[in-house]
């Protein structure tokens, strides 16, 4: 899905589409055989918003797909829904410039989702797939069901064999043995 960039409103530009299920495969298959297809297309609302030659990006990927569970191997469908801000800028304005390491852009976490575009036009489609493999946990796990309940009963049963002590009580205790002294 390319689009013109000169072609684009200063401000909000609502862009749809669909990568076709067989597109949508051959990205999920770049994570392992972890992923399989769930049949459906995978349907991308953005907004796009243009400030002079300043890009973001904003929407939803919704994309349905079938994983095995990391921990109890289940076979799970679960309709993906990545919320995505990403910001492009042009690669000509960095291109020319004498940035160095030190005194140069610092990136932050937020910077990730930094990309560049060369000339007018803008590949939509890069962005989805960049999106995708992001979120695609290496180790998918169950979300709901008897996976995570047993997960939970672990997790507790862990936190009560060692009680955290609690300070107020430690403060009362020295206050009954000083008590106990005077008396
Ligand atoms: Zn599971």
């Amino acid at each position: 899905m390319k689009i013109d960039i000169t072609q684009l409103h200063e401000g909000a530009n609502p862009v749809t589409f669909s990568v076709p299920a067989a597109t949508f495969e051959a990205i999920i298959k770049e994570v392992d055989d972890l992923y399989e297809l769930d049949g459906a297309d995978c349907e991308v609302a953005f907004d796009v918003e243009r400030y002079d030659t300043t890009l973001m990006v904003k929407g939803t990927i919704t994309a349905p797909v079938i994983f095995s569970c990391a921990r109890c191997l289940e076979r799970n469908h679960e309709t993906m829904q990545l919320k995505l801000s990403w910001t492009l800028l042009p690669r000509s304005a960095f291109a020319t410039s004498d940035i160095t390491e030190e005194e140069g852009v610092e990136l932050t976490a937020d910077d990730l989702d930094v990309s560049f575009y060369d000339g007018d036009e803008v590949d939509l489609f890069e962005i989805v797939r960049e999106a995708i493999l992001l979120d695609l946990s290496p180790v998918p796990k169950c979300l709901v069901d008897s996976c995570t309940a047993v997960e939970y009963l672990r997790t507790s049963a862990e936190e009560a064999e060692t009680p955290l002590p609690d300070p107020r009580w430690a403060a009362l205790r020295a206050l009954q043995a000083q008590t106990i002294k005077k008396n």
